[in-house]
C-alpha cells in the first residue's frame, strides 16, 4: 500500500513540476515577445533599397558609440543581414558645420539612421547641440522608448511594460534664450497645436495598433497654462476620438513620483519633449539603465534609432565594460522598421537569451560579464536560431 502511494506521490510531484516548467517556459516566451518591442513608423516612410539591399546612415558618435557600432555590423554581417552600413562622420566639435551638413543628406538620402550620442558641451552657449540640430532638421518628432521588466535584470519593481512618448522638436528645446540684459536670461518654451496634434495622433494609434489599453498625458498645465494647457486640452478632445483607449493626465511632479511608486499603473505615457527627457530617463532606470533600452524617432519622412537615454558613455569608451544591449536594440528596431522581421527576431531573440538565460551581465546591472563576453554568446545563440530557420 505504501509503495502505491509512495508511486502516486512521485507521479504527482513530477507532474507539479512539468506544470511549473511549462508555466514558466510560456512566461519565459512572452517575456522573449516582448523585448522584441514594436516599431510604429508615421506612415510615408522613405528608405533606400537598391537591389534588395538597404542603405542606412550610421553615426558613430562620441564615448561607447563608435565600439558599440563595430560589434553591430559584425551582428549584422553573421546574420547575413542585407543591410549597408554608410559611416559618416559627425564631430561634436563646433567647427565641422560641414559635418552635419553632410550627416543631413546622407540621411535625406537613405531615410534612415542609426546613431550613437554625440557630446554638448556645456561651455559655449552659441554651440546648438548636434543630437538636437538633426532631430529638429529631420523634423523627427515623435520619441519612442518602451521600457519593460527583463527577467533576471536586477530592479526595484517588477512587470513594468510601458511606452513613454515624447515631442521630440518643440518646447523647451526650441533653442531660443537671450540674455534681455546682464543677469536676466530669457528661454522661450515654444508649444504650436500643429506639433501637439501629431505627436498626440501618434500616441493613440500607437494604443490602438499594439493593444495598449491606457494613454496618460502628462503636463505642468496648473503653471505653464498656455503651452501646457493647450496640450492638455488637444490631448483630452483627441482622446474622445479614441474611445476604446482610457484616457487620464497627470501633473508631471507626481507622475515621477508615481513612476517610482508603482510604475505598472502606466501603459502609455504622452508628454512634451522636456518632461519626457527626464521621465524615459527615469522609466530606463526602472527597468535597469542605460544599458537596455533603445529609442526611436520618427518624423513623416525619416527615422532614427539610438539608445534610449542618449549618453555617450565616455567614461566606459575603450573598457569593454559597457552594456552593448541598448545599442543592439536599437539596431534590431531598425531593422524591424526597414522590415526585416527575421533578421530583427533573430537577433532579438537571441540577446534575450544571453541576457536571461546565460545571465552575461556586465557591471552596471550588476554582473562581471564583459561586452566582449557578451556578443561571443550572442554569436553563439544566433548561430542556433539560424539553424532553426534553415530546417
Ligand atoms: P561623464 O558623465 O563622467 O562624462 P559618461 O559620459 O560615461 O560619464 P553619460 O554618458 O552621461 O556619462 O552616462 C551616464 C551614466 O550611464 C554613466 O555612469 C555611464 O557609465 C552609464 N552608461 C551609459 N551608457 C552605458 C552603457 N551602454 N552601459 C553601461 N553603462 C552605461
Amino acid at each position: 500500500m505504501n509503495s502505491v502511494m509512495g508511486a502516486l506521490t512521485k507521479l504527482a510531484q513530477s507532474a507539479a513540476i512539468r506544470s511549473t516548467r511549462a508555466a514558466s517556459s510560456a512566461a519565459i516566451q512572452n517575456d522573449m515577445q516582448r523585448f522584441r518591442s514594436p516599431v510604429m513608423s508615421t506612415g510615408n516612410a522613405l528608405y533606400a533599397r537598391y537591389g534588395g539591399r538597404s542603405t542606412v546612415t550610421v553615426l558613430a558618435g562620441d564615448g561607447i558609440g563608435p565600439e558599440m557600432l563595430k560589434h553591430v555590423t559584425k551582428i549584422f554581417q553573421f546574420a547575413n543581414v542585407p543591410v549597408d552600413l554608410e559611416e559618416v562622420p559627425l564631430s561634436s566639435q563646433p567647427t565641422a558645420e560641414e559635418d552635419l551638413d553632410q550627416a543631413l543628406t546622407s540621411i535625406r538620402r537613405n531615410g534612415v539612421a542609426l546613431k550613437g550620442n554625440i557630446e554638448t558641451k556645456f561651455d559655449d552657449p552659441t554651440f546648438v547641440s548636434r543630437n538636437m540640430a538633426l532631430r529638429r532638421e529631420l523634423d523627427l518628432y515623435a520619441n519612442v522608448l518602451h521600457c519593460h521588466s527583463i527577467p533576471t535584470i536586477p530592479s526595484r519593481h517588477k512587470d513594468i511594460d510601458m511606452v513613454v512618448i515624447r515631442e521630440n522638436t518643440e518646447g523647451e528645446y526650441s533653442g531660443l534664450e537671450h540674455q534681455t540684459i546682464e543677469g536676466v536670461v530669457e528661454s522661450l518654451k515654444v508649444t504650436t497645436a500643429e506639433n501637439i496634434e501629431r505627436i498626440c495622433r501618434f500616441a493613440f494609434d500607437y494604443a490602438i495598433k499594439y493593444g495598449r489599453k491606457k494613454v496618460t498625458a502628462v503636463h505642468k498645465a496648473n503653471i505653464q497654462k498656455l503651452g501646457d494647457g493647450l496640450f492638455l486640452q488637444m490631448a483630452g478632445d483627441m482622446a474622445k476620438e479614441y474611445s476604446n483607449i482610457e484616457f487620464e493626465s497627470m501633473i508631471v511632479d507626481n507622475a515621477s513620483m508615481q513612476l517610482v511608486k508603482r510604475p505598472q499603473q502606466f501603459d502609455i505615457m504622452l508628454m512634451p519633449n522636456l518632461y519626457g527627457n527626464i521621465i524615459s530617463n527615469i522609466a530606463c532606470g526602472l527597468v535597469g539603465g542605460p544599458g537596455l533600452v533603445s529609442g526611436m524617432n520618427f518624423g513623416e519622412k525619416y527615422a532614427v534609432f539610438e539608445t534610449g537615454t542618449r549618453n555617450t558613455g565616455s567614461s566606459l569608451a575603450g573598457k569593454d565594460k559597457a552594456n552593448p544591449t541598448s545599442f543592439i536594440r536599437a539596431s534590431v528596431d531598425m531593422l524591424r522598421y526597414l522590415g526585416y522581421s527575421v533578421h530583427a527576431d533573430i537577433i532579438s531573440d537571441s540577446l534575450f537569451r544571453v541576457l536571461v538565460e546565460d545571465r552575461l551581465h556586465t557591471p552596471d546591472i550588476g554582473g562581471n560579464s564583459s561586452t566582449s563576453q557578451m556578443i561571443d554568446a550572442l554569436f553563439r545563440h544566433m548561430e542556433q536560431e539560424i539553424k532553426k530557420q534553415v530546417v
